[in-house]
């Protein structure tokens, strides 16, 4: 390199500095804050770190358990090293505390053969190890149990439910309560539920809403062996099954949700909130389920912090517990905010796992499409076009939907979700960071967005609306069962 091409290459290179240091604080001319946001989320977003943190380091973080309580230090450690404002825990009372104890079966009919079973939670123990004839309810459907009413007495239930369709699903998820109530009434034992999982794998979740005990001892068994059982049924022959089912049920408890704010410039009193549930089933690590949504909403936080974006409404941020048990921390939080919600101007929520955004749920509001599209188009790269419509009572936007409040849900590819579901197998490597990173650039982008347009973003419908909405899509016997509608 000669001396001219030195000197020329060193005025360009301290030119460079020059801009780069200029351009660094400040958004060079034009870019939005979405793009700000989409690029502070992909090159430097701390989401992949605070998976880990939530799901590897601290691990199952079920209501009331260690793990949960370690998952809320952690959190507030984390809002406060972010820098947000007003940061603390909204307790709540949860009625009955759970604890899992071992479980075992065996198929004693041929032998002593043991079946791989688990425990659901919120589910009571057997008196001991209990044997009885395993009775196959099909779907569990009320015709499926009238047809074999008079066997049930001294039975072992057996349950397959199909649960191909979101439909079917939130179906199995609402009616196993009442079922529980008529096999019990009938004199079963307890209940076996077909694992839909591969491989073996068992899968968990309460039977009631509220943290109400269930009506019977509930495990779930692997599809494998339901086979086995089936194709002995099959012969004819009685099969009969062992169970020994040992958790502890104790009395209520408090748990909490964990708060931290971003307080608006110029409408403070106006609120967008962005939550997810940091509890999780204790069968596995609930990466996806949803330390996945709980990290996303604290690298919102961090990124439009570090960015010194300040929008004109206040965003909240919460993370909620006793989600599993039946989105007992969201219902909590609106109870306890209830003179805020004429300003509560959405809820955001993300609880889909890591899979790479589609879209936004609305949540039975096509009077929203015109704004989602317009958000959308922000960030046109991320490939999200679908706004779904659909209703249903799976997450925390529930009690928000309920007070007619504008709710999003993060509508995600949920082909890395659904078969690991509340499993073993809910661990970090099933994210792929750059699907995940899409996902927190786009509900960082639209928290910041609806919180920073100067007009408000839909409205909240009024009561006779909300009536009208939850008879459109027959949402209104779910709110109802997780006690949010009367
Ligand atoms: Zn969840």
């Amino acid at each position: 390199m000669n001396t001219t091409v030195r000197k020329a290459s060193m005025f360009i290179l301290v030119f460079l500095c020059q801009l780069l240091a200029t351009a660094a604080p400040q958004s060079p001319a034009g870019e939005s804050p979405a793009a700000r946001i989409a690029g502070e989320v992909f090159a430097d977003g701390e989401q992949m770190q605070y998976l880990s943190l939530l799901s590897d380091e601290i691990g199952s973080r079920l209501t009331g358990s260690k793990g949960a309580e370690r998952a809320m230090q952690a959190v507030e450690a984390e809002m406060k090293r972010i820098g947000l404002a007003n940061i603390h825990r909204e307790p709540f009372a949860i009625p009955v505390s759970w604890e899992r104890g071992q479980a075992a079966a065996s198929l004693i009919t041929f032998g002593d053969r043991p079946l791989k079973i688990a425990s659901y939670t919120w589910t009571p123990a057997t008196a001991g190890p209990i044997v009885g004839p395993v009775i196959e309810i099909g779907a569990g459907r009320p015709e499926d149990v009238e047809r074999v009413r008079g066997k049930l007495k001294g039975a072992i239930a057996l349950s397959t439910p199909s649960g191909g369709s979101l439909d079917e699903l939130m179906y199995n998820v609402y009616h196993v309560a009442q079922l529980e109530k008529d096999l019990k009434e009938a004199g079963a034992l307890a209940l076996m539920i077909a694992s839909d999982k591969p491989h073996a794998m068992l899968f968990t979740a309460p039977i009631e809403f509220k943290a109400r005990l269930a009506a019977l001892p509930t495990v779930s068994i692997a599809h494998e062996d339901v086979g086995l059982l089936q194709r002995m049924l099959a012969r004819k022959e009685e099969v009969r099954v062992q169970l020994d089912v040992r958790n502890t049920v104790g009395g209520s408890f408090e748990s909490a949700n964990v708060t931290g704010e971003i307080p608006g410039r110029e409408k403070p009193e106006e609120i967008v909130v962005v939550g997810a549930h940091l509890d999780s089933n204790d069968l596995g690590p609930g990466a996806l389920d949803n330390a996945a949504g709980s990290a996303a909403v604290l690298e919102t936080a961090r990124a439009i912090k570090s960015l010194g974006l300040v929008p004109r409404r206040t965003i909240r941020f919460v993370l909620f517990t006793g989600e599993e048990e039946g989105m007992l921390g969201s219902n909590a939080y609106v109870r306890h905010h209830r003179d805020e919600m004429d300003r509560t101007v959405a809820a955001l929520i993300m609880d889909i796992g890591a899979g790479k955004p589609e879209g936004w749920f609305s949540m039975g509001r096509p009077d929203l499409d015109a704004q989602i599209d317009e958000l959308m188009s922000t960030y046109k790269n991320l490939g999200m076009s679908h706004i779904e419509h659909a209703a249903f009572a799976g997450t925390d936007n529930a009690a928000f939907m309920a007070e007619g409040i504008p709710t999003l849900v993060l509508l995600q590819d949920e082909t890395s979700y659904f078969p690991v579901l509340h499993t073993v197998a809910d661990t970090v490597d099933k994210a792929d960071p750059r699907d995940f990173a899409s996902c927190v650039a786009a509900l960082a982008a639209t928290a910041y967005a609806i919180a920073d347009r100067p007009d408000r973003f839909g409205r909240r419908l009024t009561v006779a609306e909300v009536r009208k909405l939850a008879a459109e899509t027959k949402i209104d016997a779910q709110w109802r069962a997780v006690g949010i509608w009367p």
